[in-house]
């Protein structure tokens, strides 16, 4: 089936909605970050509901600062952007000198990838069990919108760029899916058609049940699916979704990145608040903003070009 049969969104709109999902991405990293770590109960003690970016938390951040999911996620979009195409070792590459910079914050599991690159240039690290980490699936966004117009492709860069750090099948299923509800986001489509692929990815793997999920939001991908996927689908707007997100506590900036950007393409950039657009650095701010433009431009939909 051809899912762009039928109408599609005028370009402006695609556009806008393209800049949410990176902006969304992080501005949920940089509110979720303040709450990694602590549980519910911890969180309306200190702040009864927790709904600005503040900074603080466990890595003591400036208000406004984001950390290695939006970190990680630049990398994945300045290598693309500035190849003009897909660049699956100028991704590696850029993983390997941020991790150099002595970044604020690293997964267990990219720092053992990415020094495998170092050491190797592995390009894939072997399946592992321990590898069902978020890792992979909260640094998706740019590769979706990068392949618009072809959702295989996009299946099969999603977990090229994943399995530079994460090889394990539930983290794949995670990035495709997130991939393809930011698609779908972008391109318009209705709630329950983003729903369609969360239930098809609790159909193939039963332990993203996300319904009535109020568990551990640990750095396992399936409860950071869990947790981001109920809070979308029991909440109408940006704000309320990461709100929610971001309140449950523990892997809270990964989580809400990973609802920032499926939220950003489904509301997009009029529904995030702009008192967490404007806690953003601006210079961050400016270059997510162009670089969503970037990789739309390279999309098929936009250059014409069947292939990513
Ligand atoms: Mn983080
Ligand atoms: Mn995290």
């Amino acid at each position: 089936m051809n899912p762009l049969a039928g109408s599609i969104p005028a370009r402006a709109d695609m556009e806008q909605r393209a800049q949410a999902v990176l902006l969304g991405s992080a501005v949920g990293d940089a509110l979720g970050a303040t709450t990694e770590f602590m549980n519910p109960a911890q969180i309306r003690e200190k702040f009864g509901i927790h709904k600005d970016i503040v900074g603080g938390g466990w890595l003591n951040l400036d208000p406004g600062q984001v950390t290695d999911d939006t970190e990680m996620t630049l990398c994945v979009a300045r290598a693309i952007a500035a190849k003009g195409e897909w660049d699956l070792v100028g991704i590696a590459d850029r993983f390997a000198q941020w991790l150099e910079g002595n970044p604020v914050d690293v997964g267990v599991t990219c720092r053992r990838g990415i020094e495998g690159y170092r050491a190797k240039r592995q390009l894939q690290v072997p399946p592992g069990k321990k590898d069902a980490g978020n890792g992979a699936a909260m640094r998706i966004a740019p590769v979706a919108i990068f392949s618009l117009g072809n959702e295989e492709g996009m299946a099969r860069l999603a977990v090229e760029q994943a399995r530079l750090t994460h090889n394990h099948p539930l983290s794949d299923a995670a990035c495709v899916a997130v991939g393809i509800m930011v698609q779908w986001g972008i391109l318009g489509y209705p709630a329950q058609k983003l729903r369609a692929v969360a239930d098809e990815l609790v159909d193939r793997h039963p332990e993203f049940l996300f319904e009535d999920y109020d568990g551990g939001t640990t750095a396992y991908v399936v409860d950071t699916m869990r947790t981001a996927l109920e809070a979308f689908f029991t909440t109408g707007c940006f704000e309320e979704c990461l709100i929610k997100t971001v309140n449950r506590g523990g892997d809270a900036d990964t989580t809400a990145a990973i609802a920032g950007a499926i939220a950003g393409a489904r509301y997009g950039l009029e529904a995030i608040p702009s008192r967490w657009l404007l806690a953003l650095d601006p210079a961050l701010r400016d270059e997510l903003s162009l670089l969503a433009l970037r990789l739309l431009n390279l999309s098929p939909l936009f250059s014409g070009k069947r292939e990513s």
